[in-house]
């Protein structure tokens, strides 16, 4: 067969599910390549893949026998400020596809020494602004072994929603501390489920970099202890300690720059996320926030925001 892939969204980041689509077709022996609209010609199966809800469809004509699309871009929708899944515009992939290693040659730019994957899917929290539990499940529930999408390359990026959450957390931590490769959670990390053992794990994991999150101002007496213990079993600096605080979904300005605050007197360095699927007032202070706080440079010389320039804008 001829199969043809298109990535909705762009070729930014590696898409897993093609990837995976693309491993197991080359397995059966058919032809695999990036669908070209004016050059490919008659496929028999063309798969779209788009990740974001906000970005447009693919628009033009597709010469196949048969078109696939699945992806979150087309099950969840963004509808009076919060993303509402979609069971039935949801396209799993067959058990036998989604547990392919997968074919990095699609992306050589990103996936020289690096490998992507899931070890865990779901996540227990079901946060109001999130679509994961939804999709995914309740709960967080192992899904594959490393050695899945793991061949001895130097780093790693997880793309898990919750892995502290799944009840096999030791057996996974532990099988990416044995691969002493270099671990990106890109997903952040829910200090809110870090034990002393759990810490202790983190901490003999290589990393470059660590990333948290403190979403929801009301989780502080949780997160504040957490972070502050993280930090004194692992020892590891501000370079290597970051905390993603979201704004502008249910939270005021002050608690805003008091989280902002907090942590960097901590040792964590803040990274302001936008909700910005709701409310558009006083989106120029949010705005301004995010830009002080997530340049570094900027942040460090001028302590508070009022000395950064803008301001509060209570609207
Ligand atoms: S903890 Fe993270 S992954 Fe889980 S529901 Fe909340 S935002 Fe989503």
């Amino acid at each position: 067969m001829k199969i043809g892939l298109i990535a909705v969204d762009g070729h930014n980041y590696p898409n897993i599910p093609l990837m995976k689509i693309s491993a197991w077709h080359k397995a059966h022996g058919d032809t695999v390549e990036w669908y070209e609209r004016l050059f490919s010609g008659h496929m028999d199966r063309v798969y779209l893949s788009k990740v974001f809800s906000f970005t447009l469809d693919y628009p033009y004509y597709i010469d196949a026998d048969q078109v696939i699309k699945g992806g979150s871009g087309y099950c969840i929708e963004v509808a009076n400020g919060r993303e509402v899944y979609h069971k039935e515009r949801d396209t799993e992939l067959p058990w036998e596809i989604e547990h392919c290693y997968p074919d990095y040659d699609l992306y050589p730019e990103f996936c020289r020494e690096t490998a992507y994957g899931f070890l865990t899917r779901g996540c227990p929290r079901g946060c109001d602004f999130c679509h994961v539990a939804e999709k995914e499940g309740r709960c967080s529930v192992k899904v594959a072994d490393l050695s899945e999408f793991w061949k001895g390359q130097k780093r790693i990026v997880l793309c898990d929603p919750n892995l502290l959450a799944c009840r096999e957390w030791k057996d996974l931590l532990q099988q990416l501390i044995d691969s002493k490769a270099i671990i990106n959670f890109n997903q952040g990390v829910d200090a809110r489920l870090m034990t002393e053992e759990k810490m202790e794990m983190l901490k003999r994991l290589k990393v470059n970099a660590i990333h948290f999150a403190w979403d929801r101002y009301e989780d502080k007496e949780i997160i504040v202890p957490r972070l502050k213990a993280f930090k004194e079993i692992t020892g590891w600096g501000r370079d290597k300690l970051s905390v993603y605080v979201l704004i502008n979904y249910d939270t005021t300005i002050e608690q805003d720059l008091e989280r902002i605050y907090t942590l960097r007197d901590m040792g964590y360095n803040p990274y302001v996320m936008i909700y910005n699927k709701g409310a558009t007032k006083g989106m120029d202070t949010v705005r301004c926030i995010q830009r002080w706080v997530n340049n570094r440079k900027i942040f460090n010389v001028a302590k508070r925001f009022e000395v950064y320039g803008c301001k509060i804008n209570k609207t």
